[in-house]
């Protein structure tokens, strides 16, 4: 749940920030350009959001039925 949460937030934080700062924002070199890039793969690595949402509904499904 922590991972889910760690990763789809800093997507949507830089992804704003990006937006925020305009064009700039996505030149080469530019911290953001950077941190866009290096926050998208966490998203699939390591169990992608999708099959974390998943196995998190399993659990929380699995808990009630108990
Ligand atoms: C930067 C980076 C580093 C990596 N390092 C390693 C490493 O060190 N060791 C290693 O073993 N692997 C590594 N990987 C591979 C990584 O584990 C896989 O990319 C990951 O498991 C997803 O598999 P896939 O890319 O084949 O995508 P797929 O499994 O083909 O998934 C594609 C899309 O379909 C979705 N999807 C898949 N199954 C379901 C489902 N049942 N329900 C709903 N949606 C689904 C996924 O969420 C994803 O959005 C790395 C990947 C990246 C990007």
């Amino acid at each position: 749940m922590a991972k889910l949460f760690a990763t789809e937030a800093a997507g949507r934080i830089v992804d704003r920030c990006v937006q925020l700062h305009g064009a700039r924002a996505l030149q080469r070199g530019h911290l953001l350009e950077h941190l866009y890039r290096d926050v998208r793969a966490p998203r699939i690595y390591e169990g992608a959001s999708e099959v974390q949402r998943t196995i998190i509904a399993r659990e929380i499904l699995g808990r009630t039925n108990r």
